[in-house]
């Protein structure tokens, strides 16, 4: 493609809502043998909401407080339901540092920016945020809130009874999230999501393009089994803490041309790894850095148009 048939594309995918930051995309989106992409907000809307809650009161308000300060999107359903005003600091906090350094799952919790938020919550005094949700002292009580394997590696107790609230949720394509006191679970709340529209329409354009499509999520397998038993899925990679989500990228990318998608929440490592990182959401700030453009219409099919538009600039030549 000449330097013109590129300036064309590029300014093409601009009025369609995308933005190029790497010129050599549509060269390098030729060869493409695999698209990965995350499930909670990319093939998600990450627009999620609190459909039920179990358990005690006081628990969820300080669990509210807490997720006050992740801008993960299951954070701002609970604190949208808690009615807790979200914090500013709250993007420093993300489990995942966006030049993909520390973090978490069984234990080792990244710092949250205490000082920043003092004055405006007196009653939290240590917050910590894990791949699998948050945790830290509110109103002096130790108080954990996120996925069930966050409850396990952290040795806390789950009344047996919740195991069915847990199965249901990922039955019917939510996630159960549970809050928990001083070492014990006091209560499950239930988030729901919804997939995004056409994601599976954006699945079988790949397919049909011959390249493989593979799902990578933090989620469990079964949160994730929705998304993986549609026909064109060749691979589901669940249970990934977000700092592993580069490395199975890295390995599994090995030896092909590899796209991820990814909402920029905490996927800015992964998608830096990928040959080329397409950034969905309009809360992509975090990942412009790591992505090589951004989808900012917050419509998946505008990956299509990406491919189109490295096509179109191939052939406007002369
Ligand atoms: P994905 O990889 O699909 O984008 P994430 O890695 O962001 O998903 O999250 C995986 C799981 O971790 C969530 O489904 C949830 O169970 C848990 N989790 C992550 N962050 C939080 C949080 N702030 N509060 C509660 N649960 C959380
Ligand atoms: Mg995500």
């Amino acid at each position: 493609a000449t330097p013109l048939a590129i300036a064309t594309s590029i300014r093409e995918a601009l009025e369609r809502g995308i933005v190029v930051f790497d010129e050599t995309i549509f060269e390098r989106l030729r060869d493409v043998d695999l698209v990965v992409f995350d499930k909670t907000g990319t093939l998600t809307t990450g627009d999620m909401e609190v459909l039920d809650a179990t358990g005690d009161k006081k628990t969820f308000e300080r669990a509210a407080l807490l997720e006050a300060r992740s801008s993960h999107p299951i954070a701002t359903a609970i604190t949208d339901a808690y009615d807790i005003q979200p914090t500013d600091s709250k993007a420093n906090t993300d489990a995942v540092a966006s030049d993909g350094g520390v973090v978490d799952q069984s234990g080792d919790a990244v710092e949250g920016s205490l000082e920043s938020k003092a004055d405006t919550d007196s009653r939290v005094s240590s917050f910590e945020s894990y791949a699998t949700g948050v945790g830290g002292t509110v109103d002096g009580q130790t108080v954990l809130v996120g996925n069930p394997s966050l409850f396990a590696a952290q040795d806390w107790s789950v009344p047996s009874a919740y195991e069915s609230t847990v199965e249901r949720a990922h039955d019917e394509g939510n996630v159960p999230v549970i809050v928990g006191e001083n070492g014990e679970a006091t209560g499950i709340v239930v988030v729901g999501d919804n997939p995004r529209e056409g994601w599976d329409e954006t699945v079988d354009r790949l397919s049909a393009r011959d390249i493989e499509v593979a799902i990578l999520t933090g989620d469990n397998e079964r949160a994730a089994s929705t998304y993986g038993e549609h026909s064109g899925v060749d691979h589901v990679f669940a249970g990934v803490p977000p700092e592993a989500k580069a490395e199975t990228v890295r390995q599994f990318g090995a030896g092909k041309q590899t796209v991820m998608v990814g909402d920029g929440t905490n996927d800015a490592p992964a998608l830096a790894q990928a040959d080329l990182g397409i950034a969905l959401g309009s809360g992509t700030a975090l990942a412009a850095d790591a992505a090589d453009a951004a989808i900012v219409t917050d419509d998946l099919d505008s990956l299509e148009t990406v491919f189109e538009l490295a096509t179109a600039a191939d052939s406007r030549v002369k």
